[in-house]
């Protein structure tokens, strides 16, 4: 579960980790009421990176720029996500942006500490153009990360005296943090230098989702998009992706196979969807409005193996609400011939073997060898 950089602030401040003073507004003309001195910096709070790059953060030196940059900033999508609240604070002058983070590290089996002096991008495009510039240390899980961990690892990154001492406190807060909320990421960037000492400009820190239920007091985060909403609400698990090729299976592992030979078969899927085992003709109906709602859709792959789930009833869901995109069936299994029976009525044929049902989907959509 992530958490939006004001959370994660609260978070800092629990861990005294300093952070600028800061209020967040959910309506523009509430700029008006906030007492902090110019300038201010408005920034967007929304579950996605590169923030600034998209126009959602702003300096305002008065309160009319405020204003504007309030009123343009909330409502604004980055990512397609709607920017519904905006965090007002004090704004800094930042004379050096370093990089720091603790992440599960899974090659490690261990959390790790990154650092680098190249902060305040992406540490993605860091680590591809200038991997020599980033510090990383695994944490001894009984050890812990201790200050002379962390005087080590900001010796690295060629810091000393003032700057180093806040280095220390600040690294091995954030390895409490990370540690203590089950996290599985906490990020600042940038930690930046604002009139000769350290302070956390940005906050990033996402929840590990197994641990989220140890920490009732953290609060929680809706991060399905409207679809995602729509396919829990009617008891169906559907996860978007990007590509165009959207997939209803029946059960985890055969939707999952189902994902791999498309790709296999060289397309992108768009989502998918498990209607699960027993799925009813409703089910159907109603998996194939959610996977062919999703922009960019160009061909509906269905892939069914009968058990529990019967043919016949997947086939009239799909005659019941015959989809508006070219459709591929593969239909196999219980009531199959009952199933293929409706279908043909309808207009459509189904394929038996997976593999030739997911190379027609992708022939389809226009991909593929
Ligand atoms: P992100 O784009 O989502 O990572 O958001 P950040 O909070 O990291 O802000 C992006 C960039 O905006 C930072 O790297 C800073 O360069 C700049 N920035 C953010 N807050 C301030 C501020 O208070 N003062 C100044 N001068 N720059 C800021
Ligand atoms: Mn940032």
């Amino acid at each position: 579960m992530k958490l939006h950089e004001y959370q994660a602030k609260d978070l800092f401040r629990a861990h005294r980790i300093p952070v600028q003073n800061g209020t967040v507004i959910e309506r523009a003309d509430e700029i008006d009421a906030v007492s902090l001195p110019y300038p201010l910096v408005l920034k967007a709070q929304v579950l996605v990176g590169g923030r600034g790059k998209a126009g959602g953060i702003k300096l305002a030196a008065t309160p009319e720029d405020a204003r504007r940059h309030a009123a343009a900033i909330l409502g604004m999508s980055i990512k397609g996500e709607t920017v519904r609240r905006l965090l007002v604070a004090e704004a800094v002058d930042i004379a050096a942006e370093y990089y720091l983070a603790f992440i599960v590290d899974r090659g490690a089996r261990a959390l790790s500490a990154i650092a680098s002096a190249a902060g305040g991008i992406d540490i993605e495009d860091v680590a591809r153009t200038a991997p020599e510039k980033i510090a990383k240390a695994a944490v001894d899980p009984f050890l812990g990360f201790r200050p002379f961990h962390a005087r080590e690892l900001g010796r690295r990154l060629g810091l000393s005296g003032a700057l180093l001492g806040d280095f220390v406190t600040v690294a091995t807060a954030l390895y409490r943090l990370c540690e203590g909320e089950d996290a599985e990421l906490a990020e600042i960037n940038p930690l930046a230098v604002v009139s000769g000492r350290l302070l956390a400009v940005d906050a990033k820190v996402i929840i590990d989702d197994n641990a989220v239920f140890r920490h009732a007091e953290l609060p929680t985060n809706e991060e399905m998009t409207e679809l995602e909403r729509a396919a829990r609400a009617g008891g169906l698990s559907y996860v978007e992706l990007d590509g165009d090729i959207a997939i209803i299976g029946n059960g985890a592992g055969l939707v999952m196979s189902t994902l791999d030979m498309v790709a296999h078969f060289g397309g992108a899927p768009a989502n998918f969807l498990d209607v699960g085992g027993g799925a009813t003709e409703a089910n159907m109906r109603q998996a194939i409005d959610i996977v062919g709602r999703k922009p960019g859709v160009r061909v509906l792959f269905v892939n069914i193996f009968g058990g529990i789930t019967r043919c016949d009833d997947i086939a009239r869901g799909i005659a019941a609400n015959r989809p508006a995109l070219p459709l591929v069936v593969r239909l196999t299994g219980t009531n199959e011939d009952e199933g293929r029976r409706i279908l043909k009525d309808a207009g459509f044929d189904a394929f038996v073997e997976p593999e030739s049902a997911a190379q027609r989907a992708v022939a389809l959509a226009g991909g593929g060898a």
